[in-house]
Order: C-alpha cells, then sequence, then structure tokens
C-alpha cells in the first residue's frame, strides 16, 4: 500500500531560564535526532537519542549537567518518554545514572510506566546501565555556590525560588546529615520528534528544580504534566514543577491542539496561565506544525 510521507521535524529545548546562547547544544541534539532519524525513521529513539545528547552537554540540568540538591552534594533526576501510540516510560527521583532517558527508555519495554528512587537504580543496574563518574562538572558545583550566596544573602530561600517565600528550610531539612548554617532557578531539557511516518514521539529530562529537598519529585516524569502525546501531538513543558503540575499543562496543551487550536495559539495560551515570576516554557509538534513558547529565556533549536 502506498503510504504518504512527510519530512521529519525535531523541536527541543534546553529548559525555561537557560541563555539562549546555548542554542548550539540543543541544535547538536537536532542533529543527533535527524542522524537517528535518518538511519531507524523511529521518532521515539530519536527523542531518546537527542535527550542523551543533552544530558551529556553538562551546561544543561539534566545527566551529567543535574543540578545539586540542597544538600550541595547529591543529584535526584527526573526523565520520560511517550509515544503518539500511548507508550510511556518514566523515572522520577533516580540518582547516581549519566542517562536518566536510558532507563526511562527501558521502563517503557517493561509493564510499569514510572520507576522511582533507589528501585529506579536497580533496575537501571540490572539493565547494564553507565554510572556518573565521581562529583558533578565544576560549573555545576559554581552553579551551586551561586544559589547559596543568594539564598544566604536574601535570608529566604524564597530568592532562587517563589514557592520558596519565608519558607523554614531547616525545619523541612531530609537529608541524612544535618542541615548547614547557610539555610534560611531550574531548568531541565526536552525534544518533541515527528517520523516521516508521522509518528510523535516526546522526550523529558532533568535534574529537578533549585531547591529541591530529597525525594522532591517535579512535573517532567508525571504524564500530562511535564508531557503528553498522542495522535494530534507531542507536548514537552519546562519551569517550576509544582505550578506545571498544578495546571496539568501538557494534557491541557494537547486538548486545546485536538480541538484545532494552532500550535503558537496553543503555546501563547499556556505561556499566559504563568505569571513572570514562574519561569514556564514549553515545546509542541503536530502533523503538521510546531511552536514553542515561554516568559523567559530559553535555548532552543528546530530541524
Ligand atoms: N520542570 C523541572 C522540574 O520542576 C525543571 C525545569 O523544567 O526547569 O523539575
Amino acid at each position: 500500500s502506498l503510504r504518504m510521507t512527510r519530512p521529519p521535524s525535531v523541536l527541543i529545548h534546553g529548559g525555561a531560564g537557560t541563555p539562549e546562547s546555548w542554542s548550539d547544544g540543543c541544535e547538536q541534539a537536532a542533529e543527533v535526532a535527524l542522524a537517528s532519524l535518518a538511519e531507524n525513521d523511529d521518532a521515539l529513539e530519536a527523542a531518546t537519542a537527542a535527550a542523551v545528547s543533552l544530558e551529556n552537554d553538562g551546561r544543561f540540568n539534566a545527566g551529567w549537567g543535574s543540578t545539586l540538591r540542597l544538600d550541595g552534594e547529591t543529584v535526584e533526576m527526573d526523565a520520560s518518554l511517550m509515544t503518539s501510540d500511548g507508550r510511556i516510560g518514566a523515572v522520577a527521583a533516580i540518582p547516581e545514572v549519566i542517562h536518566p532517558i536510558r532507563v526511562a527508555r527501558e521502563v517503557l519495554d517493561c509493564p510499569h510506566i514510572l520507576l522511582a528512587g533507589e528501585g529506579a537504580l536497580r533496575f537501571a543496574q540490572n539493565s547494564g546501565l553507565e554510572v556518573r563518574p565521581d562529583g558533578p562538572p565544576p560549573r555545576v558545583r559554581e552553579r551551586f555556590e551561586r544559589t547559596r550566596k543568594k539564598i544566604e544573602k536574601a535570608g529566604d530561600l524564597g530568592a532562587v525560588n517563589v514557592r520558596w517565600q519565608g519558607v523554614d528550610g531547616k525545619r523541612l531539612w531530609n537529608f541524612p546529615d544535618p542541615a548547614p548554617n547557610w539555610l534560611p532557578g531550574c531548568d531541565t531539557i526536552g525534544a518533541v520528534v515527528r517520523d516521516s511516518q508521522g509518528r510523535l514521539a516526546v522526550s523529558n529530562s532533568t535534574g529537578g528544580a533549585v531547591p529541591m529537598l530529597s525525594g522532591r519529585v517535579g512535573d517532567s516524569p508525571l504524564p500530562g504534566a511535564g508531557f503528553w502525546c498522542g495522535p494530534e501531538a507531542a507536548v514537552c513543558a519546562t519551569g517550576i514543577g509544582e505550578e506545571i503540575t498544578k495546571h496539568l499543562v501538557s494534557k491541557t496543551v494537547y486538548d486545546w491542539l485536538a480541538e484545532g487550536v494552532s500550535p503558537e495559539e496553543a503555546c501563547a495560551r499556556a505561556v499566559a496561565l504563568f505569571p513572570e515570576t514562574i519561569h514556564f516554557g514549553l515545546i509542541v509538534l503536530t502533523a503538521t506544525g510546531g511552536a514553542s513558547g515561554s516568559n523567559t529565556t530559553m535555548a532552543q533549536a528546530r530541524a
């Protein structure tokens, strides 16, 4: 039978709040996705490959570059994948691995859709996935120091995230080691891909938000919140995860697109849900179009 084929399409973001000058990292991930499509013509594999590329970069808050939690030492990451035929794989609060998206890819082929914490880590180890080298890249440590200083100077965790205004960090502290004396931003990566057969996929990977307690899970591994994909569209969100989750942003945007709202209009509507103090961004791809939106700077690429 004759099958209509279309040129494949890829849209990448490097996180709400990332400088646009980092878009070269997104362009590289877009190239990786296109090369994967040229080889396999499979949106899922291409979206996974794009996320791996960004997890390797070290600048973005995902994989190797993941932001440190409030203890200034450890990371817990979230990642997810979904396809237009309804397959989902996700991990939440996974420590130690370098490619959470690869673990999400393994979960997608198992009976569950979301694995968390230690169980997710052991699942990853059973699948033979690579573990992080000791210590984060230097810039992750520098970023943590800047965050720490801002909090210390303001005497308020709200200095780096409005959701934390006036919050008693010492009372909430839940790490094994005692809370530091200084206690009184965020970003992530994502890709949406369409292959030549019109199949769509979304990938999402993040080190989480700042500040972050132990065990905190954001929107990124939650279906409908940080991501959604179906026959009509692939949607991927970035920004303060708790706020994104409250609005169930990705499923909401998907439904707008399914009703015939244009990608541009859907992105504008989504951005309008958030005040400027709540960093937010998204990328969407449909059968025929694609768009992005954000209320702050956001590294991105399209191919
Ligand atoms: N949405 C991610 C989270 O809250 C962070 C981000 O997109 O910047 O974990």
